[in-house]
């Protein structure tokens, strides 16, 4: 099962940082520490990686956990190929023999027995035991491994177990600060800044709104894709109502008050549908 293949990415793709992050993520990589990264669905951590890698000059293997996700999805398992038993790395070990940066999106998603192999490669061991070969690799000093997660879910059966998040150096990212959240609006939607500027302000609107009511709110990534539909030619009460109210719920109430935000946010009245 190819999960993940390694990327190499010449130029770095765009990220606006929000603080310090880009310099915290350089320190953790000169001195081998893994890095935990939080923050809601959305907010740029992928992007955020991938921007470090590509500035590092390190390949990136990127896997997308789910609660199926086992130690052996990670390492690597025998395939039959042409009535032959073939050993076939998995995107962790991959990662560790190339000396790429691994990133586990989404990491308390993942089954709890890949706790067994992320450990020693996330202390000082640095070292990842393949069991059915008996095999013993130790990550070369390009090796880096990062994880993230929404602490926000408030699932207590899915958060990180005390014993994993204390071998990680940690960095918290929220939703941009409204100027910076405009610039990401305008360049990767592809609109003029006033554009960007009120989708930005109907996302810091739904946003005071939604935070206690629904699991996901008007994310960056929300806004770009309204910004993209408004860049193409649908206006924006439209776009705003496709990309971000219909994509956060299914209730028709919830649904009613989110476009009325809509409506009051961007000053046109009932949104159009
Ligand atoms: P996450 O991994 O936190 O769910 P992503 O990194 O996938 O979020 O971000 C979603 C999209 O939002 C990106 O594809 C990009 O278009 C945009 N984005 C969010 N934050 C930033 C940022 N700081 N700089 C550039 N683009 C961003």
């Amino acid at each position: 099962m190819d999960m993940a293949s390694v990327q190499h990415v010449a130029v770095p793709p765009f990220y606006a940082a929000q603080g310090q992050e880009c310099a915290l993520f350089e320190h953790a990589a000169r001195q081998c520490l893994p890095l935990l990264i939080k923050g809601p669905t959305g907010c740029g951590k992928t992007r955020f990686v991938e921007h470090m890698a590509a500035r590092l000059q390190r390949p990136l293997v990127t896997v997308s956990c789910h609660d199926d996700l086992s130690a052996a999805d990670l390492v690597g398992r025998h395939l039959i190929v042409g009535g032959d038993t073939v050993w076939c790395d998995g995107p962790l070990t991959r990662a560790v023999r190339e000396g790429a940066i691994l990133y586990l999106d989404e990491v308390v998603e993942a089954r709890k027995d890949t706790t067994v192999v992320l450990h020693p490669l996330a202390d000082d061991r640095r070292t990842l035991h393949i069991e059915r070969s008996g095999e013993t690799l130790v990550a070369p000093p390009g090796f880096m491994l990062v994880v993230s997660y929404n602490p926000g879910y408030q699932n207590l059966l899915k958060s990180l177990k005390p014993s994993t998040r204390q071998r990680f150096v940690a960095l918290a990212l929220g939703y941009p600060a409204a100027e910076i959240e405009a610039g990401i609006v305008a360049t990767e939607g592809g609109v003029p800044p006033a554009v960007a500027e009120q989708l930005v302000r109907l996302g810091q609107a739904l946003r005071r709104l939604t935070e206690q009511d629904l699991e996901e709110t008007a994310s960056t990534r929300l806004l770009v894709m309204a910004a993209r539909l408004v860049a193409s030619g649908l206006d924006l009460q439209a776009a705003a109502q496709a990309a971000i109210v219909d994509a956060l719920t299914d209730d028709a109430d919830t649904a009613a008050a989110l476009a009325e935000v809509v409506s009051a946010a961007l000053g046109h009245g009932q949104p159009r549908r």
